[in-house]
């Protein structure tokens, strides 16, 4: 069943840094099985947690020691069988030859992990690096040696998801992705080279008084044959392949320049985060960075953050968004009611904003179960003194009916859809 052996590579290309294999050479380590080399037993993908930030804060030259620690002790752990790569900026990937079950492959895992998890001394400082491992065992479906390596990547952006010092091994769904979602991500990498992406941005109302209160920044892709792409389109392959937090990054600063150009008692921007740049320190220096670069209140910046994100781990999210929180900036738990979170957990979190999901929001008036729970919901935020949101309004008697349940802030489509920067200043004045 078994279709791969590893080989060792001698005249191979080597990653400068660490004098590890480079990723091609990985790749042709691997060889359809031919009697020589080894079995391939398992594929990992060891992806280092913060290091771009600390690369920023203590140097490039502080950065190039740590990965070429983490190297030699990932290096360390390994038998002759087995091979390593750098494939990434922080990212390793290594191969286990010989026969290897996945209780084997998932104890060198927690190895591995504890490797790079031993303090590390930087001239006079000690650092602590964390890493995630996806972890994938050979399958008959692999026709490619990038085939494991790319279900390995997969159950790498889950573990991601749920914090550092994880692994998560490949589930049936990480099998070869379809030919059309493959395309996609190739692009999605080259887009933003080729300046594809943009933000557009989607008004929230006063639905009293009809004054534009807030907008939300949502990302679009031009993309060169679908056209533009909206975010529902391509978030998830970003996520699935690690650009999400690329994305996030760019989509702030983005944000934030418009905001400022909409002048000082303009309307409050929110932007979206997604699950990954919620499990890394990242964000908050991003944030940091953001705000230090642009002349904005960081009142008037709302991050929003989905229900079900926010539970995955709740002692974790409730600390990183103190975080986020110290720097000034406001807080919106998104699609509000979708992630059975209850009263204790809303008061754990430091969130100023409720929007509530629009599911919820279409079955207003016509159906009894959903007007009971969007009053619940609408008390409820009022009673932590939370600002609530309807999301998604498509239709006036959604309004009315709204405001007459003393909602009175709302977004949809039948109030303004997302649009272009542009559209969006001239709606200000
Ligand atoms: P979300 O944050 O809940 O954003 C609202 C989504 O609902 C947007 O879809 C918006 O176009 C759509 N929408 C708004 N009003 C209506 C309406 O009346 N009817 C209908 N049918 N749809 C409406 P979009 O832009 O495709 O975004 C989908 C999701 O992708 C967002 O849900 C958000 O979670 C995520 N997203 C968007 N931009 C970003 C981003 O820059 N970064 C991250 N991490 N996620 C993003
Ligand atoms: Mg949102
Ligand atoms: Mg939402």
């Amino acid at each position: 069943m078994t279709k791969f052996s590893v080989s060792i590579q001698t005249s191979a290309s080597r990653d400068p840094v660490t004098g590890l294999l480079d990723r091609q050479s990985i790749l042709e380590a691997l060889t359809p099985e031919n009697g020589q080399g080894v079995r391939l037993g398992a594929a990992l993908i060891v992806d280092i947690n913060r290091f771009s930030s600390v690369n920023h804060q203590m140097g490039y030259s502080s950065g190039d020691t740590i990965l070429r620690t983490v190297a030699l002790r990932l290096q360390s752990r390994l038998r002759g069988t087995d091979q390593i790569a750098r494939i990434g900026s922080d990212e390793f990937a290594i191969v286990l030859g010989g026969q290897v079950d996945v209780h084997v492959a998932t104890e060198v895992a927690g190895r591995l992990l504890a490797a790079v998890a031993a303090p590390m001394r930087l001239g006079d400082d000690e650092v602590f690096m964390t890493a995630n491992i996806g972890l994938a065992m050979p399958e008959a479906t692999d026709k490619v040696p990038d085939d494991i390596l790319r279900r390995a990547a997969a159950a790498l952006s889950r573990t991601k998801a749920g914090g550092p010092n994880r692994y998560q091994v490949a589930l049936p769904e990480d099998r070869a992705p379809s030919g059309e979602r493959l395309k996609i991500e190739a692009a999605l990498r080259r887009a933003f080279e080729h300046r594809e992406l943009e933000v557009h941005y989607q008004p929230e109302f006063d639905l009293d008084t009809g004054k534009v209160v807030a907008a939300e920044a949502l990302v679009r892709w031009q993309h060169p044959d679908h056209g533009l792409m909206s975010a529902w389109q391509f978030i998830g392959i970003a996520e699935d392949t690690g650009l999400v937090d690329r994305l996030g990054t760019w989509v702030l600063g983005e944000a934030l320049d418009q905001a400022v150009s909409w002048g000082p008692d303009a309307p409050t921007i929110r932007v979206n985060l997604s699950a990954s740049q919620l499990s890394d320190d990242t964000v908050v220096i991003d944030l940091r960075n953001a705000l230090a670069h642009h002349s904005i209140d960081p009142a008037r910046v709302c991050l929003e953050v989905t229900e079900s994100q926010l539970l995955h781990d709740l002692d974790e999210s409730a600390s990183m968004l103190q975080r986020l929180k110290n720097l000034g900036v406001r807080l919106a738990v998104d699609d509000f009611g979708t992630g059975f979170s209850s009263l204790t957990h809303l008061q754990r979190l430091p969130v100023d904003v409720l929007k509530i999901d629009k599911s919820f929001i279409d079955g207003i008036g016509s159906d009894a179960g959903d007007t009971a729970i969007v009053t619940s919901m609408i008390k409820l935020g009022a009673s932590l003194g939370l600002e609530v949101v309807a999301e998604g309004i498509e239709r006036q008697d959604q309004v009315d009916l709204l405001l007459t349940m003393g909602c009175t802030r709302g977004q949809g489509f039948y109030l303004a859809k997302p649009m272009p920067a542009e559209a969006f200043r001239s709606m200000l004045v």
